[in-house]
């Protein structure tokens, strides 16, 4: 079963991804987390694909396909995986049907507003990539590894702005697309209670 988890950015996809992937087996696979450990590498594609997403823009089909492409082939991908930031447009979705096929579209509504505030105040460890708010977290260090947090250098305002509305734009329409298949859940302030629904639908396709 492969799933793809959408939703606008700070809607807080990865915080349902992991429980997703934990409960059903799936392997957590984000084109954005791909990108950032190439960069993290120093890698060619990497450092190519940072320019863009420091403005908020989407990267190249080649590169991410390329990117994408790769990481499938690896055996752990054979169980299942659970989509996250990609596909992200028409063209890539269908660029995928060729490879694998979306079994169920989980789609996570979050206002707009909630998801300006979240990313501004999003800060990430520098080491094991563990997500925190400024909000709800008053330390500068890690709870989990003890590593520096840092903001991500595509949460400042220009490039959510723009994050944003290539969302709208280019990533929505995407929910026609896959209309025959899409479970909407809407995010609430507690974790646990937008997990639940979603847990129950995709309990219930096991039966
Ligand atoms: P977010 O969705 O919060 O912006 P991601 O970590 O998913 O964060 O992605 C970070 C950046 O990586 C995107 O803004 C974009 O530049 C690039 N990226 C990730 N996935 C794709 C994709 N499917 N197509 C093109 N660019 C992508
Ligand atoms: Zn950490």
């Amino acid at each position: 079963m492969n799933i793809l988890l959408m939703g606008p950015q700070g809607s807080g996809k990865g915080t349902l991804g992991n429980k997703i992937a934990r409960d059903f087996g799936l392997v957590p696979v984000s084109t954005g987390d791909l990108f950032r450990q190439s960069i993290a590498k120093g890698e060619k594609l990497g450092l190519e694909a940072k320019t863009y997403m420091d403005k908020g823009l989407l990267v190249p089909i080649e590169l991410t396909l390329g990117i994408l492409a790769d990481r499938l082939k690896q055996p752990d991908c054979q169980k299942g995986v659970m989509f996250d930031g990609f596909p992200r447009s028409i063209e890539q979705a269908e660029a995928l049907k060729k490879i694998t096929d979306i079994d169920h579209v989980i789609l996570l509504d979050v206002p707009k507003e909630t998801c300006i505030q979240r990313m501004i105040g999003r800060r990430v460890c520098s080491c094991c990539g563990a997500i925190f708010n400024v909000e709800t977290y008053g330390s500068e260090d890690c709870d989990k590894c003890g590593g520096k947090l840092v903001q991500r250098d595509d949460d400042k305002l220009d490039a959510i702005k723009t994050r944003l509305e290539v969302y709208e734009k280019t990533t929505a329409p995407l929910i026609d697309f896959y209309a025959d298949r899409v479970f909407v859940v809407k995010g609430q302030e507690d974790p646990e209670d937008t997990y639940r629904p979603v847990n129950d639908f995709l309990k219930g396709l096991k039966k």
